[in-house]
């Protein structure tokens, strides 16, 4: 029997690079989502079509990742048979409306939903937390991005118009409420960019190096002063720099939200994109100016969002000044373009 899936992208409102680094994270659901349709088979065989990539990709179990756009489905069905939710390959038809490459999570919401999806064709009852630690192992261990655990909570749990504050240590998390009188919109710079292409994964031995110095697996949890004391290469220090002080603007930014102050909230994202471009690098120079031009033009914070070098910004806006600040900031950007916003109610 078919089972058809559907799950949303989500933007990272603060605290980038912190969920291999024992810290937290406050993502959201968006509206642009994901839906696809999974058919188990009996043989060996995966077939996979998705509206806005040309043909069908045929595919077997055996298969290793080939840096392929039809790795991410592949790998979700051997983790699927690996859980014993599947027992051969499948047919599977994707649409969706997240823009893949742009710090969105794309590649979350194709491998939660496929799960998910042979979950309910096993009439299994994984939880969605057991689902997103399985959906991390795919982009780890079959496609080879070695990422956290934050795109796949973000994508298997949260609602859309909501934060989800979680803490990647412990998998606790709780819901934070955002404030009514602004918006979390999302607007992507024109550039994309694959996280297959080893900049991510350089950042990750960078953070293992910065790891092995403070003899820490949980660089967010670091004091900053002790990382400015440390006698270490700078490299190195300005890593460990972003993670413990990246972890703290994110407590700062649920203190925030919570208590209505869009005002502090938007000077930790202006922080935060500041911690990004010096310490971890991860900026490119049109989002930088991107960036700028969000906060010139009225919004409370803007940042990048995302595992960075392309992709979208995320900017807190006074509702009522939304949309002149929306048509400003494309006018000034034309390889912007809004792709969508989170409007709490
Ligand atoms: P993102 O930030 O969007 O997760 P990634 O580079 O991690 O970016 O993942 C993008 C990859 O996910 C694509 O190259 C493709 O393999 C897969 N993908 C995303 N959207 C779809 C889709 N609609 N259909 C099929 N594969 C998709
Ligand atoms: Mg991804």
């Amino acid at each position: 029997m078919a089972v058809t899936v559907t799950s949303p992208g989500r933007v990272n409102l603060i605290g980038e690079h912190t969920d291999y680094n024992g810290g937290w994270v406050l993502p959201a659901a968006l509206s642009v989502s994901l839906t696809a349709t999974l058919m188990p088979r009996e043989d060996r065989r995966i077939s996979v079509s998705a509206r806005g990539y040309s043909g069908t990709a045929e595919r077997t179990i055996d298969d290793a990742a080939g840096g392929d756009w039809s790795d991410p489905a592949v790998g979700s069905i051997i983790e699927a048979i690996n859980l014993g939710l599947l027992k051969g390959g499948a047919d599977i038809s994707v649409q969706s409306s997240i823009p893949a490459g742009s710090g969105l999570s794309s590649s979350a919401a194709l491998v939660v939903t496929l799960l998910k999806a042979a979950r309910e064709a096993a009439g299994s009852s994984l939880s969605d937390t057991e689902i997103a630690v399985a959906a991390r192992r795919v982009e780890n261990d079959y496609i080879g991005v070695p990422c956290g655990i934050m795109d796949q909570m973000a994508v298997a749990i949260s609602k859309p118009g909501e934060a989800m504050a979680l803490d990647t240590s412990s998998l606790e998390y709780r819901v934070v409420a955002l404030p009514k009188t602004h918006d979390m919109v999302v607007i992507h710079s024109g550039k994309t960019r694959k996280l297959t292409d080893g900049r991510y994964a350089e950042r990750k031995e960078e953070c293992d190096a910065a790891k092995a110095a403070f003899g820490t697996n949980h660089l967010c949890l670091l004091d900053p002063e002790a990382v400015e004391a440390a006698d270490i290469d700078e490299t190195v220090r300005r890593r460990a720099r972003h993670c413990a002080t990246e972890h703290r603007r994110v407590h700062a930014s649920i203190e925030a939200l919570e208590s209505g102050d869009t005002c502090q909230f938007g000077a930790l994202m202006v922080a935060s994109h500041a911690s990004m471009r010096d310490d971890f690098e991860m900026s490119l120079p049109a989002i930088d100016a991107l960036v700028e031009d969000a906060v010139e033009q009225g919004a409370t914070g803007a940042r990048l969002t995302g595992g960075g070098f392309g992709g979208c910004i995320v900017a807190c806006v006074d509702r009522a000044k939304r949309s002149e600040w929306q048509e400003a900031l494309l006018a000034k950007h034309p390889k912007a373009r809004f792709v969508d916003a989170i409007t709490p109610e």
